[in-house]
This record gives C-alpha cells, structure tokens and sequence, in this order.
C-alpha cells in the first residue's frame, strides 16, 4: 500500500513535470473504482486549463487548476505513471491524461489500480476542507512545528494505548503500522502507555519521532524511484533500516535486550521493553 512519504514523493513529482501543463483530454477506461468516477466532473475541472500545482493531504494527491481540482487516491494498489504514449500500457489502466509537452509533443499521466480501491474524483471550485474526504483527516505530521505539543493538546484524558492513537487517522495522518512502531521506539514510549497518561516531554519526543522517520522515508524513497511519478520502486520503508518493526527476538540497536512483538487493534507492534518502559 502507497504510504504518505511514497504519496510525497509521486505529489513532488508530478509537480515538477505536469504543474502549469494545460490537460486537452481525458479517457477513462472504467466507470467506476471504489467509488463511480464523475467523469463529467472532472472534465468541467482540469480541461483546458493549466494545472496551478499539486497538493498532497493525508495520502489524497489533488491537482489543482482555477476550476477545481481533481483528487486522486491510490488505495491498496494504485500507482500513477508518466507515459510517452495514451494507450493503456500497464492491465488495469483505468485513466489516461492527455498533456502538451510542448507544441509537437505530448505527454500521459496513467493512473493503473489493479485491486481498485483506489478515487479518482473532483472537487469545483476552491478547497475548503469540509469536503467528505478531508473533514475527518487530523494533523499533517510534516506541517506543524510543534506536532508534539498539538499531539498533547489531542492526547489528554484519552485512555487509548499511544501507538493506536498516533494511527487514527483523526488525530494525526500518515502514520502507518510500521511508523507507528519506529516512532514510538524512537521516542522510547511504551506502544501501550495510555495517552493520557504522558507528559508533556513524551509528546515532544513522539512529535519530533514521527516527524524524522517520515522525512527520512521521504529522502530514501525518492532515490528509490526511477521517475519521480514511477511507483514501481519499493517504497521507502523496506530501504530504510528498520530498528524495531519485524524483528522480534532480534537484540535491541541500544540495549541488545530482545525485541518483544505484541499485538494491539489486530495489528503487529514491535517494542524493546527495556529501553521503552510502561509509563502508567
Ligand atoms: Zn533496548
């Protein structure tokens, strides 16, 4: 599945190679994916006129013009990619994008979702944030200075367990399981501390955590695709260096006591329970 620094990364991509482009035409080859696709919609939106910019929020990448702008979702499987010619070159191509390169040449955006949970769809006019996808979405991790402060702010009197708190996406987006662990080793809190129940320097700690394991997936990701707008490299995360996620029994980086697995809300977590005590 397409993480945040992978949707960063594709979001940074398209922006350097299709923003101030103008869109002459749009072929979809499937009425629908998880949801229908408003077709006519999105032609009334990005048709004709040049594409302002790229915008990511949470793991939605929006393509902005002065009519609207068109969202898209890469759910399990979804990929986006620059191609030299419109006809579907992938199976399960469900979109082709038609560009001007310059006045001779042209240039494809194909959007291919093998397993199609992924969206494509438009917003008219500005975006607000009340819209149905983002109304529910929390903090952007990488665009607050003091993320732990506005964790805490969120964070207080809740009894829920720290690592399924930094992955509801409500209260914060992008942290996904693997994150969540890497995080919560690196701020050495307990997975299942009860919010509520840290202080003020834990919250810092998590907010600066998070913040550095996602730029660091950013940076390792990027140099992990070919194009930018490619996503057939791996993501970032199976480059990075894991220090606690899947390695359990293995010795802790720090304290060489063993990586302990346990699993909260169905998901994995991994911990060192020397170097991250509980906190009750
Ligand atoms: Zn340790």
């Amino acid at each position: 599945m397409p993480e945040l620094p992978e949707v960063e990364t594709i979001t940074k991509g398209l922006n350097l190679k299709f923003s101030g482009k103008t869109c002459t035409k749009i072929v979809f080859h499937r009425k629908d994916l998880r949801y229908p696709i408003p077709q006519q919609t999105i032609r009334s939106c990005c048709l004709e006129t040049p594409i302002l910019s790229f915008k990511r929020r949470a793991k939605y990448i929006l393509m902005e013009t002065q009519k609207g702008s068109i969202v898209f979702h890469l759910g399990m499987t979804g990929s986006i990619h620059q191609e030299v010619s419109s006809v579907p070159l992938r199976p399960h191509t469900h979109a082709v994008f038609s560009f001007y390169e310059n006045k001779q040449k042209k240039v494809y955006l194909h959007y291919v979702d093998p397993r199609r949970f992924g969206l494509i769809s438009a917003i008219k006019g500005a975006v607000t944030g009340k819209e149905k996808y983002f109304q529910d979405l929390g903090l952007e991790p990488l665009e607050h200075k003091n993320l732990g402060k506005k964790l805490m702010q969120l964070g207080a009197h809740k009894k829920q367990a720290i690592k399924k708190f930094i992955m509801d996406s409500k209260i914060i987006v992008g942290v996904g399981n693997i994150y969540a662990s890497e995080s919560l080793y690196e701020a050495r809190v307990h997975p299942e501390t009860p919010a509520g129940n840290l202080k003020n320097k834990h919250f810092i700690a998590i907010g600066l955590a998070i913040q550095k394991i996602l730029r660091k997936a950013i940076k390792d990701g990027g140099t992990t695709l070919k194009d930018y707008v490619n996503t057939d490299g791996k993501p970032g995360y199976f480059k990075q260096k894991l220090k606690v996620y899947d390695r359990e029994q293995q010795p802790c980086l720090t304290c060489k006591q063993k990586i302990v697995r346990l699993v909260q809300g169905g998901r994995s977590t991994f911990f060192c329970p020397y170097c991250q005590k509980e906190k009750k």
